[in-house]
């Protein structure tokens, strides 16, 4: 079988299986071949590779996968795409696919016991309604995962891409910095999906690095700090830290005179290294448990 990245291969595929596609499961399959392309090649794909790929709806992008990597494990929650999967990627024995919820997999389990311990990349083209606890999960779970390039919302990837004072720049942009280099990898405009969805994509690349770039002394203190700070965007950081609950006025004006920044800052301006600092002050100050 050649590749399903076509109108007419997946309306046939569709058509075959009596196949209904379900909104709320964030159904858009691609039909772009060059976008494919981009998405192996942002993934620097090669043979050795064990990949895991959540949500292969009818095995376009888990076909080409399976053609070039070591093993490819691809995590379906809709079993009405399950039979549709065994047809089109039967004679690819080096993929598996497994019908669960993504959110509900053990995958630090699954990667010990299916994918040799790893290392793991993560190429999807994602379900939209879970992209953030997805990609989050990967992040923060025990998961030996190097690469993660994922198709995701045009707006979700500007925000996790963006820089100290741009709009878009927020707390998901530190969460995914604090751990990844990013880059844009391609732009998949909704033409490019069936059925057409009424938002753009994106496949972005976060690229995990080996060695933590923003050393911190408590990574809760340092999220808690982050999520403090964007909380009220028009609030300065001296007003916006006061939800952390645990440092008095004074006690906050301390903390941004030793890490060097100006009390009336706002959180979207400051640097990851700037948060890192800042919440390493204020883990210091923190009341003994
Ligand atoms: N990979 C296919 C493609 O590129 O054409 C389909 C991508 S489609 C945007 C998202 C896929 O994720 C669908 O197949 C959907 O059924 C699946 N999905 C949705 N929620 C899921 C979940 N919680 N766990 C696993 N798969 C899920």
């Amino acid at each position: 079988m050649d590749r399903l990245s076509s109108h007419k291969a997946t309306k046939e595929v569709v058509q075959k299986h009596n196949f209904k596609f379900s909104k709320s499961l964030g159904q858009n399959f691609l039909i772009d071949d060059n976008v494919i392309d981009r998405i192996l090649s942002g993934a620097r794909l090669s043979e050795g590779d064990k990949i895991i790929e959540v949500g292969p709806g009818i095995g376009t992008l888990t076909r080409e996968m399976g053609k070039v990597a070591d093993q490819v494990i691809a995590i379906e929650i809709d079993k009405t795409l399950i039979p549709i999967l065994e047809e089109t990627l039967s004679d690819l024995d080096n993929v598996e696919v497994i019908n669960q919820d993504i959110l509900k997999v053990g995958v630090e389990e699954l990667v010990k016991e299916k994918l040799s311990g790893g290392p793991v990349k993560l190429v999807a083209n994602l379900p939209y309604y879970i992209t953030t606890p997805i990609v989050m999960k990967f992040l923060e779970e025990n998961i030996p995962v190097t690469d993660i390039v994922v198709m995701v919302q045009k707006e979700v990837a500007d925000r996790m891409n963006a820089g100290p004072g741009t709009k878009d720049y927020g707390a998901l942009s530190v969460a995914v910095q604090y751990y990844c280099d990013t880059e844009i990898v391609a732009k998949a405009p909704r033409h490019m999906f069936v059925p057409q969805p009424n938002v753009d994509s994106t496949v972005i690349g976060l690229h995990v690095r080996e060695e933590r770039k923003y050393p911190v002394d408590s990574e809760e203190i340092f999220f808690k700090t982050v999520k403090a700070s964007f909380g009220q965007r028009r609030k300065t950081l001296l007003n916006a830290l006061g939800t952390l609950g645990f440092l008095t006025k004074e006690q906050i004006k301390e903390a941004l005179l030793n890490a060097n920044i100006d009390e009336k800052r706002r959180g979207e301006t400051l640097t990851i290294e700037e948060f890192a600092t800042l919440s390493n002050v204020i883990n210091s100050m923190v009341p003994s448990k």
